[in-house]
C-alpha cells in the first residue's frame, strides 16, 4: 500500500505544522512508522524493529482480542459518558477486582495527566489541604498543576524555575548515585526521614500538606525502586498528619512488575488513590483514578466527556482479559527476570554499566563514564540508542541526565527477544566504550558527533502542505535502499 505521503514530506509537515516543542523519538534521524504487531514496529520502507519502549501497547500492539472488540463497540456505541452504560460499570468492576477492598470507586478519563489531576482534586477535597509533596525525580503529567510536582520537567520550563509555593520536594530515594547508597544502613528509612524533614519545613512555613505523590517505581529518573521500608514508613507518617497517599500507577501498574498486579503491592503498602494510563486501554487514550468511598464522595462535582466511554472502557476490559488469559504478569516477572540477569551478566565487562535494576518488564541500565566517579555518560547513551536503532531495536533513556537507558516492552515480549536484546546491547556498548577509552573518556563529545546520525534534510526550506504536488512526491519517493543509504552516508 503506497502512502499518501513521502517520509520527506511527512517529516517537513511535521516541522511545519506541529508544535517544536513535540519531540519525536530519535530526533536526529527519526522513524516513521506505519504499522505495528505484538512487540515489532514496522516502518514506511516494511523494516521490522524490536520495540523495547512501548509500555502504553501493554498486551502487545494492534492485539486481536483489544482491536475486535473495540471495533465492534465503535459500530454499536461511541458516546460521550452521561448515560447509563454497561460497558463502563463492567470495566469499573472489574478493575476494582484487581485492587484491594478500601479501593473500591472509579473516576475515568482520557489520560494519565488527567488522572492525576483528579487525583489532586480529590485529596484537596477531602483533606481541605491543597499543598503536595512529591520526589525530586519525578514525572507525573502535562497539565500545569502535574508540570508543577514534575521537578525533572522544570530545566525545560526555565532554569530559573522554582517550585510553586503549594509544591514540597523530597529527594528520590536513589541508592545508585542519592545522598545514601546501598551499602549505607536502612536506605529506606533515612531517605524516608529526608521526605520527614520536607514535611517538617513545610509546617514550620505555615503550609499544609494534603497529599503525598510518588510511583511506586520512579520511572522518569531510570527504573529507581526506592529501598525496602521507605514506602512504610512514609504512607504512615503521612496519615499521621492527616494528608493521604496518592500511587501514580501509569507507569507500572496492571501486571508490569511482574511479582504482582501493581506497584504499589512490591512495597506492601495501600494507597488512597491509585490513579492509572497508558497500558490500561493498550493505546487507546483512557485512564482512571481509583479511590476509597470516602475520598471519591468528598467531590461534589466532576464530568469528563469522553473518560468512561463504552468503547474506551470496553478495550479496557478487553486488555484485562488478554492479561489473564495469557499470564502476562507471570511473563513478566520471568522474561523481565531474564533481561535483567541477562544485562547483570555483562555488567562486569563494561566499565560504563554503573547500575541494573528494575523488576519485572521496567528495566533500567545506568550508564557512567567509569564505576568510581560514576560520572553520567549522557552522550554514550545517547549514541548507544541510535546505534541499537541501526541494529533494528528500539531503545529510550532516561534520568535527570538522560544516561539510563530503559527498556519497558510490550508485556508479550519474549525471553528469546530479552537475550538478543542484551547481547546487541553489549557489543554496542563495547565499541562505544573502546573508542570512548581511545579519544579519552571525557572526550566523549567528539564520539558523539562523529556516531549520531545527523538528519540530512533538517536543513531544507520548509514547505506548506499546498505546495506539495504529485511530482514532489515522485521525487521525494525514496526506495528502501536509498533511504538505508541516506542514513548510512551520515554514520
Ligand atoms: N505519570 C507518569 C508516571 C507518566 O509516565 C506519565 C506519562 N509519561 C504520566 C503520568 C502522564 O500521562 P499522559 O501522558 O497519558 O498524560
Amino acid at each position: 500500500e503506497k502512502p499518501e505521503f513521502s517520509f520527506r514530506q511527512t517529516l517537513h509537515m511535521r516541522r511545519n505544522f506541529i508544535g517544536r516543542s513535540c519531540k519525536l523519538h530519535f530526533e536526529a534521524a527519526p522513524l516513521k512508522i506505519v504499522r505495528a504487531s505484538r512487540q515489532y514496529l514496522y516502518d514506511d520502507t516494511g523494516q521490522e524493529y524490536l520495540d523495547c519502549i512501548n509500555n502504553t501497547s501493554h498486551v502487545g500492539h494492534c492485539h486481536p482480542h483489544v482491536v475486535g472488540v473495540g471495533q465492534e463497540q465503535m459500530a454499536k456505541l461511541c458516546s460521550s459518558s452521561g448515560f447509563l452504560n454497561e460497558q463502563t460499570t463492567m470495566y469499573a468492576k472489574h478493575l476494582i477486582s484487581t485492587l484491594p477492598e478500601s479501593l473500591c470507586v472509579c473516576f475515568f478519563l482520557s489520560s494519565g495527566s488527567e488522572a492525576n489531576d483528579l487525583a489532586l482534586r480529590l485529596a484537596a477535597a477531602y483533606t481541605k489541604k491543597k499543598d503536595v509533596i512529591c520526589l525530586d525525580g519525578a514525572y507525573h503529567g502535562n497539565l500545569g498543576t502535574l508540570v508543577e510536582i514534575s521537578p525533572v520537567r522544570y530545566k525545560k520550563i526555565g532554569s530559573a524555575h522554582q517550585p510553586r509555593e503549594w509544591v514540597h520536594v523530597a529527594p528520590t530515594p536513589n541508592t545508585f548515585r542519592g545522598k545514601f547508597d546501598a551499602k549505607t544502613e536502612n536506605p529506606g528509612l533515612l531517605y524516608a526521614n529526608e521526605l520527614i524533614k520536607v514535611f517538617q519545613k513545610a509546617y514550620q512555613d505555615g503550609r499544609q500538606i494534603g497529599a503525598f505523590i510518588s510511583e511506586p517505581v520512579i520511572s522518569a529518573s531510570g527504573m529507581v525502586i526506592p529501598p525496602e521500608n521507605y514506602f512504610p514508613c512514609i504512607y504512615r507518617y503521612v496519615r499521621e498528619q492527616g494528608a493521604i497517599c496518592i500511587a501514580d500507577e501509569v507507569q507500572c501498574g496492571l501486571g508490569r512488575c511482574g511479582e504482582q498486579f501493581w506497584g504499589f503491592q512490591l512495597h506492601n503498602v495501600v494507597p488512597d488513590i491509585v490513579t492509572i494510563g497508558k497500558p490500561v486501554g493498550n493505546g487507546y487514550p483512557l485512564a482512571a483514578v481509583i479511590t476509597t468511598k470516602e475520598i471519591a464522595d468528598s467531590l461534589m462535582d466532576f464530568t469528563s466527556t469522553f473518560g468512561g466511554n463504552p468503547v474506551a472502557c470496553a478495550i479496557g476490559r478487553a486488555v484485562l482479559e488478554v492479561i489473564e488469559n495469557e499470564k502476562l504478569v507471570s511473563s513478566a516477572k520471568n522474561v523481565g527476570k531474564c533481561l535483567k540477569d541477562g544485562f547483570k551478566a555483562i555488567q562486569p565487562k563494561h566499565p560504563m554499566i554503573g547500575d541494573v535494576r528494575g523488576v519485572g518488564m521496567l528495566i533500567g541500565v545506568e550508564l557512567v563514564m567509569d564505576k568510581e566517579s560514576k560520572k553520567p555518560a549522557r552522550e554514550a547513551a545517547e549514541i548507544l540508542i541510535y546505534k541499537m536503532k541501526e541494529r533494528k531495536i528500539i531503545m529510550g533513556t532516561e534520568g535527570k541526565d538522560k544516561n539510563v537507558i530503559v527498556l519497558s516492552p510490550p508485556l508479550c515480549f519474549t525471553t528469546d527477544n530479552a537475550r538478543y536484546v542484551v547481547q546487541h546491547f553489549s557489543e554496542v556498548l563495547a565499541n562505544i566504550e573502546s573508542e570512548a577509552a581511545s579519544v579519552g573518556l571525557t572526550n566523549l563529545d567528539e564520539v558523539g558527533s562523529t556516531n549520531v546520525p545527523l538528519d540530512v534534510i533538517t536543513d531544507e526550506p520548509s514547505i506548506s502542505i499546498h505546495a506539495l504536488s504529485d511530482e514532489d512526491d515522485e521525487e521525494d519517493e525514496e526506495s528502501s535502499a536509498a533511504k538505508r543509504a541516506r542514513y548510512e552516508e551520515v554514520d
